[in-house]
């Protein structure tokens, strides 16, 4: 079994993404050009987003929303404790201060009350101040947005959405990309949405910012490519990419985002005994909420050795995955250039309970009540060894 499996999907979509591959390849364009245009069209349909700039990777692309905001040293800006370290990574790469916030318990997402008790501690413990949250859609669950821009309006912050796991999630109708002042999300194949490759993209309502990201992700162009009127980066999405993604939209919209909800759906129910006992945590979608399911993790009871588990699943044949093994705040890369009040505990406690199903639309019923029936053996059997 694959923990994620890529084939399944390219196999169904062979016929359609080699003929769109080929077109561009015989195009001779390369870079930019409609496959670009119309995909960007597309997204931000599907957002309900009025703009939508394509880039490399979805690092680019919140590294993009920092520089359009003029983010620089001496500014805090907020970011979940749980997360790739991307999340983190770009405000550094900026020159701000990333203060890590502790997530909710349930939800693994951040939690707004202790956002709020990072900002005050900021204002009154530092010299730097508040600027930006970087709320990020773990696993495919939206953040808990209509809390989280409460707090940023009422402290005068902007509001960046990462959504690089979060393409597809909704609260109560309203899509995952498009709950930020600026939006973001990443194409790397193993997300909900995935090229070939490296790709990325942001969302944004506000034409004035959609213009100079525009121009941040080609080198600071002004009215034209050999025009330079800022310093910015070199951030496209290749044409073929496009072209790949504008087949693989159609599929996810069509039927693969239902399709990896009825796969959750399948291991929640499988695993509801577990869930009963306290043996495990299942993942928590609150009402209102949908997820795109990146990931499907678990939490695992304390008194449960979660290495001598993921072995066992392994021997099965069943890989499982560790989304993440260590606090942001515990990264060396931030050590003495970030800021965590208080060593965020509930974070601590996940990095060493999470356990992440193999997951995706093309997860058997047969594969999903497998990993079900063999967590569920491997649990019980420890339990009666002691
Ligand atoms: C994957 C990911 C990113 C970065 O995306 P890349 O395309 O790999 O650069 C950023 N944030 C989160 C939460 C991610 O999962």
């Amino acid at each position: 079994m694959q923990f994620r499996d890529l084939r399944e999907q390219h196999r169904r979509l062979k016929k359609e993404i080699n003929s769109a591959v080929l077109d561009v390849l015989e195009s001779g364009n390369y870079i930019g050009g409609k496959h670009v245009q119309d995909l960007e069209r597309q997204l931000a349909d599907f957002v309900g987003a009025r703009n939508c700039i394509t880039c490399a990777n979805g690092t680019d692309a919140l590294q993009l929303a920092l520089m359009a905001w003029g983010a620089h040293e001496g500014l805090a800006v907020f970011v979940p404790d749980l997360t790739f370290f991307s999340s983190g990574e770009v405000v550094s790469s900026v020159g701000a201060t990333p203060v890590f916030v502790d997530v909710d318990p349930r939800t693994f997402n951040m939690n707004p009350i202790k956002l709020e008790e990072a900002i005050s501690s900021v204002k009154t413990n530092t010299d730097l101040v508040p600027f930006a949250v970087v709320a990020v859609d773990l696993f495919g669950l939206p953040a808990d947005y209509p809390a989280i821009r409460d707090v940023c309006k009422k402290n005068g912050l902007h509001l960046l959405e990462d959504g690089a796991q979060g393409f597809g999630g909704s609260i109560k109708g309203s899509k995952a990309c498009s709950f930020g002042d600026i939006s973001t999300t990443s194409f790397f194949p193993a997300k909900p949405l995935g090229c070939y490759g490296d790709g990325g993209a942001v969302f944004t309502d506000d034409d004035d910012w959609a213009a100079l990201i525009r121009s941040l992700a080609v080198h600071g162009k002004g009215e034209m490519k050999y025009d330079n009127v800022r310093v910015g980066m070199n951030s496209r999405l290749d044409t073929l990419q496009a072209a790949i993604l504008q087949k693989k939209l159609r599929a996810f919209a069509g039927y693969e985002l239902a399709s990896v909800n009825r796969v959750a759906e399948r291991y929640s129910e499988a695993l509801a005994d577990l869930a009963s006992t306290s043996d495990i945590m299942l993942p928590f979608i609150p009402p209102g909420y949908t997820s795109s399911w990146a990931q499907y993790t678990i939490k695992l009871s304390q008194d449960l050795n979660r290495d001598l588990i993921r072995s066992k699943m392994q021997d099965a044949g069943i890989p499982t995955m560790i989304y993440y093994p260590k606090p942001m705040h515990s990264q060396r890369a931030f050590e003495g250039s970030s800021i965590c009040f208080e060593g965020c505990p509930t974070t601590s406690l996940l990095c060493d309970s999470v356990l992440s199903l193999p997951m995706g639309p093309y997860v058997s019923e047969e594969d999903s009540n497998l990993v079900a029936t063999t967590l569920n053996r491997i649990i019980r059997d420890s339990a009666s060894n002691w």
